[in-house]
């Protein structure tokens, strides 16, 4: 067992924040007060190999193994999880679910434009009566004779205004059920194909969110990612990376939090010294560092399993429930720490407080991560009345 990483994983750790350094914590407040995607910086992500980092090389991807690409993540999340859900949703949820399940026509097709961030791609599988029962699609996808009309509503669909090309998870069969799933690769200016924005978030507010309805969206048979009934697995397996991608993010999160406390504490003075030097604030940093290295090997972990190939779902699922939520405890004692100056966002704190609360729903509530760990302890689906895949 070794804790160290090698001196090309230091390298891309090391490059990666140096550029969330220079190139994106300088925009994060004005984008996040904003309220603004900014599609610049996604292609700057690109341009740098930041949105295909594990995808071959052959297709435009960098080739990079889990633990690489977790690193990058790691900085890109330190800096702004807005700019963090471009890299996650383009590289783990679209480009990677490509590569895994598409044809060679496909991947062709879409992974070089994916990978350099000249076209952004959107993964549409939650629907407004349907989010944690992933299996139980309303969107339908009906044959026709060249191929297949889909109609259907898609709900809190990141970088849904902006992508070129939207995964859309159907059903073809309701009778059937999760066994008649599909997913299709859209063109967003496909007819009958229209999105909207979703105003007033919590967080991620530099991030895109939005709905999409699908009426009549007809597409031909080479659309189809996988084969029918493939849909769940599709949705599956990009979660299972989607997560571990989520889970680096937050160690950023939890890094920005100690550096910024420790900053912080050593330049405010009360009582004539340093707040570093009280222990009870020296407590809130020692809480922080806990969860932060303990988030951080737990993603090792599960980065070096896909790296083995060997299975991975629960190590993936306890990760990202430990580490979404130790960004969420490590951010409210950053703010604490900086007391009424860490309100306001002169400091990262409270941006990370806002930011980090949706990493405890998306791409799996902490509740659905548990019943997944859970499921692996025990055997028992505790998901019911979720079908089994
Ligand atoms: C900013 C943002 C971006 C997003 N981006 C995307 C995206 O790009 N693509 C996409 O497809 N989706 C996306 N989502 C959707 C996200 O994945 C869902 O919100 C999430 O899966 C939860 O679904 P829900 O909101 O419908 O909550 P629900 O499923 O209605 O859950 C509500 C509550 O009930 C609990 N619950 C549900 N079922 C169970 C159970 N069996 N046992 C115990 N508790 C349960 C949940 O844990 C939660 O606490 C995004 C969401 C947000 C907020």
């Amino acid at each position: 067992m070794d804790f160290q990483l090698t001196d090309e994983q230091r390298l891309i750790s090391e490059t990666a924040r140096d550029f969330a350094d220079k190139e994106i914590f300088p925009r994060v407040r004005d984008n996040d007060r904003a309220c603004r995607f900014d599609r610049e910086l996604a292609s700057k992500l690109g341009e740098v190999g930041y949105l295909g980092a594990p995808v071959a090389e052959a297709y435009g991807g960098r080739g990079l193994d889990y633990i690489g690409y977790g690193l990058i993540v790691e900085q890109v999340g330190r800096a702004d999880s807005s700019a963090r859900t471009v890299v996650s949703v383009q590289t783990s949820l679209v480009a990677g679910s490509i590569e895994k399940w598409g044809t060679e026509e496909q991947k062709q097709k879409w992974l070089p434009r994916l990978c350099s961030g000249e076209a952004l791609g959107c993964f549409g599988l939650t629907e407004p009566d349907t989010g944690s029962d992933a299996a139980n699609l309303r969107t339908r996808a009906t044959k026709t004779d060249s191929g297949w009309s889909i109609s259907g509503q898609k709900m809190w669909i990141s970088l849904a205004n902006f992508s070129e090309v939207a995964l859309i998870f159907a059903q073809t069969d309701p009778e059937k059920k999760h066994r008649g799933l599909a997913c299709f690769l859209v063109p967003t200016d496909s007819e009958g194909f229209t999105t909207q924005e979703i105003h007033g978030k919590l967080g991620l507010r530099s991030s895109d969110t939005g709905e999409i309805s699908l009426d009549s969206v007809e597409v031909g048979d080479d659309a189809m990612l996988g084969e029918i009934g493939d849909g769940f697995k599709v949705a599956m397996s990009a979660l299972d990376n989607g997560r571990y991608s989520v889970a680096a993010g937050c160690v950023g999160i939890c890094e920005g939090c100690v550096e910024a406390s420790v900053a912080y504490s050593k330049e405010r003075k009360q009582f004539g010294v340093p707040l570093a030097r009280f222990q009870l604030v020296q407590e809130m940093i020692a809480d922080m560092i806990l969860k932060r290295d303990a988030s951080r090997m737990l993603v090792y972990r599960a980065g070096v399993l896909k790296d083995e190939g060997k299975p991975n779902t629960m190590e993936t699922s306890v990760a990202k429930l430990y580490a979404t939520e130790s960004a969420v405890e490590c951010a409210n004692l950053a703010i604490q720490v900086h007391g009424g100056a860490g309100y306001v966002d002169d400091y990262p704190v409270e941006r990370y407080l806002r930011d980090a609360r949706v990493t405890t729903l998306y791409e799996g509530t902490s509740q659905i991560q548990k019943l997944i760990i859970g499921r692996a302890a025990t055997g028992e689906n505790a998901m019911t009345p979720m079908v089994e895949s």
